[in-house]
């Protein structure tokens, strides 16, 4: 699955988002916390349909699909020159699909600050120079091998030259690698470099628990930063969410209710990230459980059924498709053939999300 990456300074608080993500995912019931890496945990993602398809299919279980999110500690400033760990947790973050970076933007004496001042613009300021060298760093080093290769009368290195330099100036001037106009030939060079400012990006403000939903004036200095960058913010307390964590479901709810909050902001969380990473949902469901899946926004049926089996996507014929909206309308599978609901999609259909898919293909 994809991974998100959880970065900010030291004290923002990021362990405790990630351990109350990582006992959310303990908790549900088919993913066991994945322990392969202590610093890895998969989260199921909450969505409502699907108990709703796995009624609506008679299947006995439901099974979530899932985010991985990763905990990048020990990003400070000088991290790109090799202070303290810095350039190996960046090294981490050029494995991840997105980056979660986290914001202080509570007060607390007791948690000291790494700068000595709550202060987002340059707290976040600081953690992007880091990630800008880092990448600053990596086209340095192409550029290096590309110039000998170039120099020796090779063309190709000669081409991509071109394109490297391009892309130094412009990170040079401060731009992120997301903002880079290559045609479509250079595209996959700039790709392959995994750049960490290529990334999708969302901020998380850590906020107390008095300053939800709305945030603060830390959160307020925050949103035009995100806004320049074409993301947004996710408001949340850490501390809230690590307590939330220890009541039951219920209990939970309750206590959400009572503070007008609704949803935890875990959830919201998890939400967040699966739209910056441009997913959607399709569910399909048999006498084992009803599934959902998570794919790109843009995938096309043969692929998606690529991701439930292989063999899928090899043999695929076609894909007996209804929208979640019409199957829960209709109330039953056989309703919904009788209403007409159930169409037969090819090869190049393109699901969309809440698609309740069952796939034909040849073995
Ligand atoms: P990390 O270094 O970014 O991983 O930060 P931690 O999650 O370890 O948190 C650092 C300290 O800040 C811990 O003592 C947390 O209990 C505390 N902390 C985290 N979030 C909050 C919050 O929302 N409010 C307050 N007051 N303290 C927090």
């Amino acid at each position: 699955s994809l991974q998100c990456g959880l970065v900010g300074l030291p004290n923002v608080g990021k362990s405790t988002i990630f351990n109350a993500l990582s006992s959310a995912g303990a908790e549900a019931d088919n993913y066991p916390f994945c322990t392969v890496d202590p610093n890895v945990g998969v989260v199921p993602v909450p969505d409502d349909r699907l108990p709703r398809v796995a009624e609506l299919a008679g299947s006995p279980e439901t099974i979530p699909t899932s985010i991985e999110f990763v905990d990048i500690a020990g990003l400070v400033e000088g991290a790109a020159e090799g202070e303290g760990l810095g350039n190996q947790f960046l090294a981490q973050i050029r494995e991840v699909d997105a980056i979660i970076h986290v914001v202080r933007c509570f007060e607390d004496e007791e948690v000291a600050h790494v700068a000595g001042s709550v202060d987002p613009t340059r707290d976040v300021e600081v953690i992007n120079t880091e990630l800008l060298l880092k990448d600053l760093e990596t086209v340095e080093k192409r550029l290096d091998t590309v110039k000998t290769a170039a120099k020796k009368g090779d063309q190709e290195a000669a081409e991509e030259l071109e394109v490297f330099e391009r892309l130094h100036d412009h990170l040079s001037e401060g731009a992120w690698a997301r903002s880079f106009e290559a045609g479509a030939a250079e595209r996959p060079l700039v790709d392959e470099l995994f750049l960490v400012t290529d990334k999708p990006v969302l901020y998380v403000a850590n906020v107390g628990e008095n300053d939800l939903p709305d945030g603060n004036a830390y959160v307020d200095q925050l949103r035009p930063i995100a806004q320049n960058e074409g993301t947004r913010v996710v408001v949340t307390s850490a501390e809230l969410e690590a307590q939330l964590t220890e009541l039951d479901p219920e209990e939970r709810q309750l206590f959400l209710d009572d503070s007008g909050l609704q949803r935890a902001g875990l959830e919201r969380l998890i939400h967040a990230a699966y739209d910056v990473l441009d997913l959607i949902t399709f569910f399909t469901a048999d006498e084992k459980g009803a599934y959902a899946w998570a794919i790109e926004e843009g995938t096309r049926a043969p692929q998606a059924a690529g991701e439930v089996h292989s063999d899928f996507e090899q043999g695929f014929i076609k894909a007996e498709t209804i929208h979640f909206s019409d199957f829960d309308e209709a109330g039953s599978e056989a309703a919904a053939r009788e209403a007409g609901l159930l169409r037969t999609e090819g090869k190049d259909y393109v699901v969309e999300d809440g698609d309740v898919m069952e796939f034909r293909f040849n073995v």
